[in-house]
């Protein structure tokens, strides 16, 4: 492990720390039993660059160790297989100019989005490390490059398929360290009137709606529109449109382009949200550390309420493991003896257990046939759809613990209201 000095979005050492989580299991590694001795722990900090305003967790687990075995599994929530829908969508009908352009995705994961440019006739291609997830995107027949995004990779790849006419990167700039390789790379790949999509969680909803749970070290920035604008501008390019989208609880989807006489006109979306993150204060380091106060009083507040309901006598499982998740259980030392079990969809989970708090994690069946009093909604970010899923559960009297933005419960009575 490293930790660096400097801010990896602008490289300046105008840096300071407003979040000290300490010790920390790795928010991606679910364990098997025979992984739980042998578990590592690794220090989890944020940072904030008052030159460029990004928040940054500097201490760097090699990315080996990180996402070799990526178990975020895109398609398995419904939310966001139909958000990739659409985007393809809109790809293939705004923004391909030539229907043979090539589409390339960084960070392709099981196929989420391209599978759907390809049922739409889009030239599509991917790039991922993640052996098990690439295995998954192949089997539904897209075409990935199981690889870094490299500059040698991007030749390689320019030189077979031409450069791209878009290239997207979905949840991905929050997971690169070294920010020069990939823009290096995104600079050799992206044809000159290209345009190249990220979307990436947004600090404004990270901030505004205490999502600390999205802290983890597979996270290594934040980003404010401002930072974003100062990374492209680097390397010759610009932003010329931003859409806030629901995505994760709160992201953005940023638009850039190489800078070039004749472009149209910059989008005024851009100008407003700027605006908006000075307002809020993030342009400044102040507003982070209140950020940290409150996260420490939410902490103490979740866990009254599950110890009061402990003391009460009642059942409580965690429902939904992930990496959100893991962070809470962590920061917030919600173990074995406050969770019976985390239920989960995904049989890449299942039979594992909790990274840190060793929680077994099984199948949903188990809470079917064996109702708990209380479940802890660790996937809160998709509170809509999974109240829909757990009807009979409440009906029965089951609730809720909504763990953020503000700790409560909900049963069904609150649900009708
Ligand atoms: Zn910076």
């Amino acid at each position: 492990m490293h930790t660096r000095s400097d801010c990896r979005i602008c490289h300046s050492t105008n840096i300071e720390k407003y979040l000290d989580f300490g010790e920390m299991p790795l928010a991606g590694g679910f364990l098997t039993k025979e992984q739980l001795k042998e578990e590592q722990l690794f220090p989890l900090n944020v940072y904030y660059c008052k030159n460029c305003t990004a928040s940054e967790v500097l201490d760097i687990v090699p990315r080996e160790i990180l996402f070799k075995q990526y178990f975020y599994m895109s398609s398995a929530t419904k939310t966001l297989s139909e958000h990739f829908e659409r985007f393809a969508k809109e790809i293939k009908e705004k923004y391909l100019k030539n229907k043979k352009g090539l589409v390339l995705e960084i960070g392709s994961n099981d196929g989420i989005l391209l599978k759907p440019l390809m049922d739409l006739g889009v030239n599509a291609l991917g790039v991922d490390p993640a052996l098990n997830v690439v295995r998954i995107a192949e089997e539904k027949g897209c075409r990935v490059v199981k690889e870094f995004f490299t500059p040698e990779v991007a030749e390689k790849i320019s030189k077979k398929e031409g450069q791209a006419e878009i290239i997207t990167a979905s949840n991905v700039f929050a997971h690169v360290d070294d920010m020069d390789e990939l823009m290096k790379a995104i600079k050799i790949m992206l044809a000159e009137e290209g345009t190249f999509v990220i979307e990436v969680h947004y600090v404004l909803d990270l901030v505004k709606k205490m999502q600390y749970d999205t802290i983890y070290h597979e996270h290594f920035s934040y980003y404010t529109v401002k930072s974003l604008q100062r990374l492209f501008e680097r390397y010759g390019m610009e932003i010329f449109k931003v859409e806030r989208i629901p995505i994760h609880a709160g992201s953005i989807r940023v638009f850039s382009r190489n800078k070039r006489k004749g472009n149209k006109a910059i989008e005024r979306q851009v100008k407003a949200l700027l605006e908006e993150e000075k307002k809020a204060g993030l342009h400044s380091f102040n507003a982070y550390v209140e950020f940290a106060e409150k996260v420490k009083k939410q902490k103490n507040q979740l866990n009254s309420i599950l110890s009061k309901l402990k003391k009460e006598g009642k059942k409580i499982v965690g429902y939904g493991a992930a990496g959100r998740g893991n962070t809470l259980l962590n920061y917030c030392k919600i173990g074995r003896e406050t969770l019976d079990y985390v239920v989960d969809a995904s049989p890449l989970r299942q039979n594992k257990f909790i990274p840190g708090m060793h929680i077994p994690i099984v199948a949903p069946e188990k809470m079917r046939e064996s109702p708990p009093d209380y479940a802890l909604l660790l996937a809160w970010s998709y509170f809509n759809e999974v109240m829909k899923k757990e009807q009979e559960f409440l009906k029965k009297g089951g609730k809720f613990v909504i763990p953020l933005p503000r700790p409560r419960i909900i049963g069904v009575k609150d649900l009708q209201a």
